[in-house]
């Protein structure tokens, strides 16, 4: 324990910033997390807890009540518009170790991180911050609403779109990676026959999914689009005119997905992208989670480096004696090879899930047919 508490600012109450705040709690560190919502956000699609995401998360004392919370997703159905299966597999063969890892609802995992740190931990809602001063010994905060305040340390666990990796790193666009897709997700009434099945429709280059959780589900709409769509990422209204206008005249159950989508308020919707950086440091402020290395949901690894990668960070910051560029450093040369990787998963996500012609959606569903099971054999 250090004898004299030192104040961190973490921008961002998700995944991330939440396993963050509880390290550095657990170190002796006094925390602040900044949330621009009123609440930790709720919403979004089942994640994976996957490898050694999974030995943090136990080691936080979490895994049970994780578990407790798992969702056991029995198959991945492939459909043709009147809704019949033309293959199907069990996604367990993408574990990293079968029986290990976790998958889970996000809201779910939210609420168990809050739950450990909301006592230890001070929390400010609704407010965001709008400048850094950023010192080579401290970072003085300025916010839109609370009155400014040095902090030792800021970190960025904002999110795809952070914050503070625009007010300290610079524009979105200098690391931004667009991935040439764009993915909604939104929560629908469960299809009682098909519980723990995640059914997907494919149409040239579009997904629509509805996948059924243990009591309740979510509808989820993937597409290609070349070019980047201009539009608010933070206006519902804008997210649904997208979304109809890509997906207005198609089958199955589409249409009522659409509704769901028009009548939400909660739903989720990004373009898929991915975030590179040289440096995820400079001075006092440093970036985890999405904000410094965001693979997308394609790959199925955006919680797992969150945990890991807030984790990692923070062991090097309680070994660095206040050596906080070398900590910085350290905790970007053990991590970076681990988000690269987790990244470059991104192709085989895509062309899997979403396959841009006919051809190759029969192709996909062949190897599914045939190949999964052999895998599935060999694994054993
Ligand atoms: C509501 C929501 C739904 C999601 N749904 C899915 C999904 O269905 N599938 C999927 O693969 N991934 C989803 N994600 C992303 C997923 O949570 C992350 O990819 C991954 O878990 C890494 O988490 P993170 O903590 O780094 O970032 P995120 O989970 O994106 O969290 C970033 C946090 O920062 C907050 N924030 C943003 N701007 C500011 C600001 N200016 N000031 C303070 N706080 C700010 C956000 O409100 C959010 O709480 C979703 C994220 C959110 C926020």
């Amino acid at each position: 324990m250090l004898e004299e508490r030192k104040d961190i600012l973490i921008s961002g109450a998700s995944i991330a910033g939440l396993t963050m705040a509880y390290w550095l709690y657990k170190y002796g560190y006094k925390v602040t997390v900044i949330e621009i919502a009123n609440a930790p956000r709720k919403g979004g699609s089942p994640i994976d807890i996957k490898g050694d995401a999974v030995g943090v998360v136990r080691k936080m004392n979490i895994y049970d009540a994780i578990t407790k919370k798992k969702v056991t997703t029995e198959n991945v159905c492939f459909v043709n518009d009147k809704d019949k299966i033309i293959a199907s597999m069990n996604p367990s063969i993408m574990d990293d170790k079968i029986g290990e890892d976790i998958e889970i609802q996000r809201e779910f995992l939210v609420n168990i991180l809050y739950e450990e740190v909301k006592d230890s931990v001070n929390f400010i809602f609704e407010d965001t911050i709008i400048k850094i001063e950023n010192n080579s010994d401290n970072a003085i905060v300025h916010f839109k609403k609370k009155k400014s305040e040095a902090f030792h340390l800021v970190i960025g666990a904002d999110g795809l779109h952070s914050n503070v990796r625009k007010l300290v790193f610079g524009k979105e666009e200098t690391f931004s990676n667009y991935y040439g897709m764009y993915a909604g997700v939104v929560d629908i009434e469960i299809d009682e026959n098909r519980k723990n099945n995640c059914i997907l429709y494919n149409t040239s280059g579009k997904m629509a999914g509805i996948y059924n959780f243990n009591n309740k589900a979510n509808a989820i709409l993937v597409f290609h689009s070349k070019e980047q769509i201009i539009y608010d990422y933070k206006n519902t209204k804008e997210q649904k005119e997208v979304l109809n206008k890509m997906f207005f005249n198609e089958g199955w159950k589409v249409p009522l997905i659409l509704q769901k989508f028009n009548e939400s308020e909660t739903l989720y919707f990004d373009a898929v992208s991915q975030i590179k950086m040289d440096n995820w440091s400079k001075n006092r402020v440093v970036l985890i989670g999405d904000a410094a290395y965001c693979a997308s949901f394609l790959t199925g690894r955006g919680a797992s480096l969150a945990v890991l990668g807030a984790y990692t960070l923070a062991e090097a910051i309680k070994d660095s004696e206040e050596n906080y560029s070398e900590a910085f450093q350290k905790y970007q040369k053990r991590f970076e090879p681990i988000a690269n990787k987790a990244q470059s998963s991104i192709k085989a996500g895509a062309l899997f899930l979403v396959p841009k012609t006919g051809i190759s959606k029969l192709i996909r569903n062949l190897l599914v047919k045939t190949l999964v099971p052999l895998i599935n054999i060999l694994r054993k």
